[in-house]
């Protein structure tokens, strides 16, 4: 088949790819051209999406061996799309960004997440955009498990919309210690000042950030005598050192998305449990 007949169907076809951004356009490309030399009548188009983070391609032939070339050639695009950044073409994979499944590179999966900055007049930005000014909120509602937040610079009225941020975003917990009590309800007022008075130190990320039982900075459990603890890690040592090593080998990059969390204070004396061997060990049993 002539290569510009090819190219053709390539760039007609293209287009009929619902996706958000290019960094598949390659891929698509790819893809496209195995359907061309697989047989495909390139007559016909081609239509596809992003879903889930996914490229998916729905089509398919009446014809059987034709068909069983077109799955083998969407399964083999689809697997390689959840290894791409939809945005840049590099690698990636699946994130997920205000709750949709999306596959991205790390410097792209770090733009698109919201980070909470608050500077020194107290205006709270997120991503580079300026929010609010902490002076100016006249009303704050908060969960009942603290976890997320609504700030209003007006008396919420009809058609006022506050602003909402969630411990997801690193910062959270410092915006919400920077907030003057006196805005929150007053059956909140206690919940949220007696957070940062029983704050616990955590042995294992280091910072004094564990609240009922668990650390809102690293998400761990601190270590119990308990039946499953015990089952399955024996002692207290193996359980700590696992949890840190999870945060060093950072497989979620969470630990990159919190770098600049500054809602706890880090202890001076915190001891890593871990040394070389141990994450050699570790490593083999993970992947
Ligand atoms: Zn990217
Ligand atoms: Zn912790």
């Amino acid at each position: 088949m002539k290569q510009e007949l090819i190219n053709a169907f390539i760039e007609r076809n293209l287009k009929n790819f619902e996706v958000n951004s290019t960094g598949w356009n390659e891929l698509i490309r790819q893809m496209l051209f195995e359907f061309a030399v697989g047989g495909w009548n390139i007559e016909k188009d081609i239509f596809g999406k992003e879903k889930y983070g996914e490229l998916r391609c729905y089509t398919y032939s009446e014809d059987k061996e034709l068909n069983t070339i077109v799955k083998n050639i969407t399964q083999k695009y689809a697997a390689l799309s959840m290894e791409t950044c939809e945005i840049c073409g590099s690698e990636g994979k699946k994130r997920s960004v205000n709750s949709w499944e999306t596959t991205l590179c790390l410097s792209h999966y770090l733009t698109q997440k919201p980070v909470i900055e608050i500077d020194e007049e107290l205006n709270v930005r997120s991503n580079s955009k300026t929010l609010l000014n902490i002076n100016d909120i006249v009303k704050a509602d908060i969960e009942y498990d603290l976890q997320k937040l609504c700030l209003y610079t007006e008396e919420p009225a009809y058609g006022t919309e506050g602003i909402s941020f969630s411990w997801q975003e690193p910062n959270y917990y410092l915006l919400l210690k920077t907030i003057p009590l006196q805005v929150f309800s007053p059956d909140m007022q206690n919940p949220v000042s007696a957070l940062f008075e029983n704050l616990e130190h955590c042995e294992i990320c280091g910072h004094k950030a564990v609240h009922q039982r668990s650390c809102l900075r690293c998400h761990q459990e601190p270590w119990t005598e308990s039946q499953v603890f015990i089952e399955d890690y024996g002692e207290k040592t193996n359980y700590i050192k696992a949890c840190q090593m999870d945060s060093f080998i950072d497989e979620d990059d969470y630990e990159k998305y919190f770098k600049y969390d500054r809602s706890f204070e880090k202890s001076h004396d915190h001891q890593i449990l871990f040394g070389h061997h141990d994450l050699k060990e570790y490593e083999k049993l993970l992947f």
